[in-house]
């Protein structure tokens, strides 16, 4: 017997009739000899609705209030679901997140979870009756009802099956209960695709189903606009281990499992690419340039709860850097607003663009190979599309163009990779071992880059967190084997960055972390990390290269750098994650020069002569062996 936690979304809840379907099929689940919880969304378009209705009254809705609006969509739906389970005859019985003990933190309409008591659920499964969840939804220790962000029921069903999975009821009331608990939990999201697709089939018909990817590949492409899936979901699922099904609530054919790490994927450079449409640029330029700066602006922007998204930290020279970074469309007011006294204070200024989309390429395969960025760039160059922003992370790579080129750009990315076609892990068997790309033009890098957190006791670093959604920082590591070049006052046109990474990649230098942003009006400076050992060959390559561009931009490398690596969980979309690092760095007065984010990884690079320092810093701040 299994524990199954089945999850409806809006679609396949938006009608009665729907919702009998899902009844008989979470019957039937049951008939197969499971226990089954099932966790509904609001109905159809309910929460927009509700949105709306608020908007109605007022145009800026207090957030506690918003939520306890928007939980009732969900509660309409529960006791729909159970009415529908009862009226075929079996027993049913139907909770709100705070009557199962859903408890989150305060941040109203983004709350994440805590903990989850499990015995409720527990004893009414005992007792033989399909327990249905409200979705999105938990309480707060003031006992507030809060929600968990758009999206947010795939992280209520993910959350619930790694809780069950582990058992983490706390003692006084588990042992009512042990009887019932099992360690096998299967969790199945039904929506209205058949699975996780290369990208979205809305916008990219040829988008292909993909059979199986890997949580970290999963979390990225949730975080980087896939909206099949809440990437917070995917943060539960990985730290618990909780193998996901995503399938189609109108079909019993197989969809799409999200699993732990596979050998075989290291032989795909590519698995999906998405798009998030409406995003923000913001430059800060002129800031001084020393250790704690960023710090500062980064802990102002935290503190207000707002999720930086990109991050283009310029190496900055004559004593003043930029900074550059990414929030969401919706968050640009406040994040101004925070940003205007700091501004004065440092003497900088802020400038800001919008509308800006990002596209970025997700793949296991890109720790093992070369050769993606180059692609990715050739495809974009080729449509004559300017980036606008390059972020790499260690299975993915981001950037940001103008939203009227993104859905072209999509499109080329798309192609370029050859997604819409059968590959391993989308419509093909999976390769045994670590077949190489090398056919498809990709090359095995000599070193894969670390982020795998292979031989870690995950279970164990999962139980010592104090709430179920902290980040989990697994690994922080150093390596000084790295130089660097950057490129000062390159013109902000189609192309640019594609002729350096393509002469550079002709002569078989493998690069690795890749930050470009845009400084004063029409000028771009680009920063890239290539071995030491052929720093002073990629300094002739592209100084050639941009001799060819523009005489007036300047080529610099520095083989003094150190990188470190910070390995772990939902680093990006924690806010404070970024700030902890610039703070323990700032406080031992270590200059950042680069930083790249993902969910899975963030690297920095510092001084040579301060990583070992640095390295205990960040261990430190995260309290790291
Ligand atoms: P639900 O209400 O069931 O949670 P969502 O609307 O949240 O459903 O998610 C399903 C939708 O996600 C699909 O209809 C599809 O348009 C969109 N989507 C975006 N990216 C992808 C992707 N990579 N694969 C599949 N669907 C995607
Ligand atoms: N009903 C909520 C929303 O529309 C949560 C969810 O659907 O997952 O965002
Ligand atoms: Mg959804």
């Amino acid at each position: 017997m299994a524990l199954v936690v089945q999850k409806f979304g809006g679609s396949s809840v938006a009608t009665a009739q729907r919702i009998m379907a899902a009844a008989r099929r979470a019957i039937r689940c049951k008939q197969a000899g499971n226990q089954v919880i099932v966790v509904v969304s609001a109905r159809g378009d309910t929460t927009d609705e509700l949105i709306d209705l608020a908007h109605e009254i007022t145009e800026q809705p207090p957030a506690r209030e918003l939520d306890m609006l928007l939980s009732t969509g969900e509660q309409i739906s529960i006791a729909l679901m159970a009415m529908a389970i009862q009226t075929l005859g079996q027993p049913a019985i139907s909770f709100t997140g705070a009557q199962i003990g859903i408890f989150t933190d305060s941040t109203h309409t983004k709350a994440r979870i805590k903990s989850i008591s499990t015995m409720r659920m527990l004893q009414a499964l005992q007792q033989g009756k399909i327990v249905i969840v409200a979705g999105f939804q938990g309480i707060d220790e003031n006992d507030d009802i809060t929600t968990l962000g758009r999206g947010g029921s795939d992280t209520t069903a993910v959350a619930l099956a790694g809780v069950l999975k582990h058992d983490l009821t706390p003692r006084s009331s588990k042992e009512a209960v042990l009887a019932a608990a099992t360690n096998e939990v299967d969790c199945e999201i039904y929506t209205d695709v058949d699975g996780v697709y290369t990208t979205d089939p809305r916008i990219v018909p040829e988008a292909r189903k993909i059979d199986e990817l890997s949580y970290d590949e999963m979390l990225e492409l949730a975080s980087l606009g896939a909206g099949v899936m809440h990437s917070r979901s995917i943060e539960f699922a990985s730290k618990f281990d909780v193998p996901v099904h995503v399938r189609s609530s109108f079909s019993d054919a197989e969809g799409t499992w999200i699993v732990p790490e596979a050998d075989w994927m290291h032989a795909v450079v590519v698995c999906g690419a998405a798009l998030v449409r409406d995003e923000a640029r913001i430059s800060i330029q002129g800031v001084p340039d020393e250790p704690g700066i960023s710090h500062r602006i980064f802990t102002a922007i935290a503190e207000r709860n707002i999720v930086v998204d990109m991050i283009a930290q310029n190496v900055g020279s004559g004593g003043r850097a930029s900074i550059g970074f990414t929030v969401l469309a919706n968050e640009l007011q406040p994040t101004l607003e925070v940003l205007a006294p700091l501004a004065s204070q440092l003497g900088a200024t802020v400038e800001h663009e919008e509308p800006v989309s990002k596209v970025s390429i997700v793949g296991t395969g890109m720790r093992t190979h070369t050769g993606v960025a180059e692609r990715m760039f050739a495809a974009l160059s080729q449509e004559q599309i300017n980036m606008k922003m390059i972020t790499t992370g260690d299975i993915k790579i981001s950037v940001l163009v103008d939203r009227n080129d993104a859905v072209r750009a999509l499109r080329a990315v798309h192609q370029a990779f050859r997604l819409g076609e059968p590959r391993p892990g989308a419509g093909l068997p999976p390769l045994p071992g670590q077949a190489s790309e090398a056919s498809r033009g990709f090359r095995l890098r000599p070193t894969s880059t670390p982020g795998e957190r292979t031989g870690l006791d995950f279970n164990a670093l999962t139980q010592r967190l104090a709430n179920m959604e902290d980040i989990l920082i697994s690994d922080i590591f150093l390596t000084g084997d790295q130089g660097r070049i950057t490129i000062f006052d390159l013109p902000d046109v189609a192309g640019n960055c594609s002729r350096i990474f393509q002469a550079i990649a002709a002569d078989g230098i493998v690069v690795d972390m890749i930050v470009q942003n845009l400084t004063a009006a029409g000028r771009a400076e680009l920063s890239f990390s290539v071995p030491e050992t052929d720093l002073a060959r990629a300094l002739q390559l592209t100084q050639e290269v941009v001799r060819g561009i523009d005489g007036n931009a300047r080529v610099v490398s520095d083989g003094n750098i150190a990188k470190l690596f910070v390995v772990g969980v939902g680093m990006r979309t924690h806010t404070g994650v970024a700030r902890r690092m610039f703070g323990a760095l700032a406080q031992r007065g270590i200059n950042i020069s680069m930083i790249n984010t993902s969910e899975v990884r963030v690297s920095v690079v510092v001084d040579r002569a301060r990583g070992a320092d640095a390295l205990e810093a960040l261990k430190e701040a995260f309290h790291v062996q």
